[in-house]
């Protein structure tokens, strides 16, 4: 090695280190303000969820797949159920991460949004062994920067660049669906030599459907006026389900589920009758960039929903088939994963306002905090049309606008405490 090649070396190692340090001192600092909010009365069983963080950004431990092969998905868009039927394991990898926000940040341009820059960095340190294992990333077109993060992506890995339709009203746009689930079928047949049969798809249905029934058994637990969860601990939890197989991650929350059974048999709720309840919406909230969920709950409110897509959103619908024939699955699931699906990236979307709605309802809502990651258009381009709903309502909303640094916390306290402080007012004063 020349000596230029091994100053280059050694600096290269030297940022690797900074990088670690830093990314294990957020990974910590966020993972202690989860811990601290439950003051000591956090459910046993939310410790699995908090280890799956700790293990994979602070030890930097790759997921326990059990020999099946990594596949990487950028959005929640992406059918699990094909993943698990030809025998592999998706890894949700959308960061959250300040550190490779920072990297990325020289990559990709100053406007898109810190998802993709977090993305990017991660790409350039090549560090992380969950983004390291994976055998093929799997990425939905679904706006501007998922499109130009897949072309740099595929600079260092296998790249699926999924097609998404725009508008999904129609036969042809869950036609499109199916014929791309098969071309994912076939590249993943190749990875892992399986040869995927309607029983398989079946399975993984199943399989995916028992953490669906988990989740609506624990969803009906948030629907009092008092919590027995924090809801910064739900989003952490939501966020473990990235990173875990899906029938580990159901059997904790099963166990989470009996716990809150027991806490509400004996009255140990952690919220009180008159604190405010928020609901939070918007660009997807992800570990370690949880600040907004810890605010609300930290400046004395209640997070009782959320309506993002790493939270209560991904595991919500049930794929429900009504043919077993190869195509009638894949339909089924085209038409959980598209049609159903309330991200704003569809040109028509009044299905989120009324989810939104019927949420609001189901968990008595009295205030709504849209999240706009910044740079992230179609979210904000929906604001307008939530805004005008929730006004004739007669529900409280603000715009909350946040980046993956720490320096807009003290602006976003007081936008979040001064929201609190008016339902508050209006609601028990
Ligand atoms: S916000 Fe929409 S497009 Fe982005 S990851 Fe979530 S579901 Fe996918
Ligand atoms: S939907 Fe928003 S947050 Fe997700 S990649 Fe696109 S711009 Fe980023």
């Amino acid at each position: 090695m020349t000596e230029i090649n091994q100053n280059e070396a050694a600096r290269l190692e030297r940022r690797r280190e900074r990088f670690e340090r830093k990314m294990s001192h957020t990974t910590i600092k966020y993972l202690r303000e989860l811990e601290d909010l439950g003051r000591g009365n956090t459910p046993e069983a939310m410790k699995p969820f908090f280890d799956v963080l700790k293990s994979v950004y602070f030890d930097m431990e790759p997921v326990r797949a059990e020999g099946r092969p990594c596949i990487g998905t950028y959005c929640a868009m992406v059918p699990l159920e094909l993943i698990y039927a030809a025998g592999a394991v998706p890894v949700k990898l959308c960061s959250g991460n300040y550190t490779s926000f920072l990297i990325g940040d020289d990559i990709v341009p100053r406007d898109a949004c810190p998802l993709v820059k977090a993305v990017a960095g991660f790409q350039e340190m090549k560090n992380l062994p969950i983004y390291n294992d994976c055998r093929m990333m799997v990425v939905p077109i679904t706006c501007d920067c998922k499109k130009k993060i897949s072309q740099i992506l595929s600079r260092d890995a296998d790249v699926f660049v999924m097609q998404i339709p725009v508008n999904r009203e129609d036969d042809e746009a869950i036609d499109s669906c199916v014929i791309e689930y098969n071309k994912l079928l076939d590249k993943l047949e190749q990875i892992t030599g399986a040869n995927v049969s309607c029983a398989d798809i079946s399975h993984a249905i199943a399989l995916v459907g028992n953490a669906q029934y988990e989740m609506s058994r624990f969803l009906e637990f948030k629907t009092g006026t008092r919590s027995l969860i924090r809801g910064s601990h739900v989003m952490a939890m939501m966020n473990a389900a990235s990173y875990m197989p899906i029938d580990i991650w159901t059997e904790k929350l099963h166990l989470l589920n009996d716990e809150l059974r027991e806490r509400q048999k004996n009255g140990l709720y952690i919220t009180k009758e008159n604190q405010p309840r928020i609901m939070l919406t918007g660009s997807p909230v992800i570990f370690p960039n949880i600040k907004l969920p810890l605010l609300i709950e930290q400046m004395g409110g209640s997070l009782a929903a959320d309506e993002t897509c790493m939270g209560e959103r991904f595991l919500y619908d049930p794929v429900i088939p009504t043919e077993k024939t190869f195509d009638g699955l894949l339909k089924a699931i085209a038409n959980r994963y598209v049609r159903a699906c309330t991200c704003p990236v569809f040109s028509e979307n009044r299905q989120r306002v009324d989810r939104i709605l019927h949420m609001i309802k189901e968990h008595k809502i009295q205030g709504v905090i849209y999240h706009v990651l910044r740079g992230c258009l179609v979210y904000d381009y929906e604001y307008a049309v939530i805004e005008k709903e929730l006004k004739e309502a007669d529900i409280p909303v603000i715009r909350v606008e946040n980046d993956y640094n720490e320096e807009d916390i003290e602006h976003l306290r007081i936008r979040v405490e001064a929201f609190i402080e008016l339902i508050k007012e209006t609601e028990y004063e």
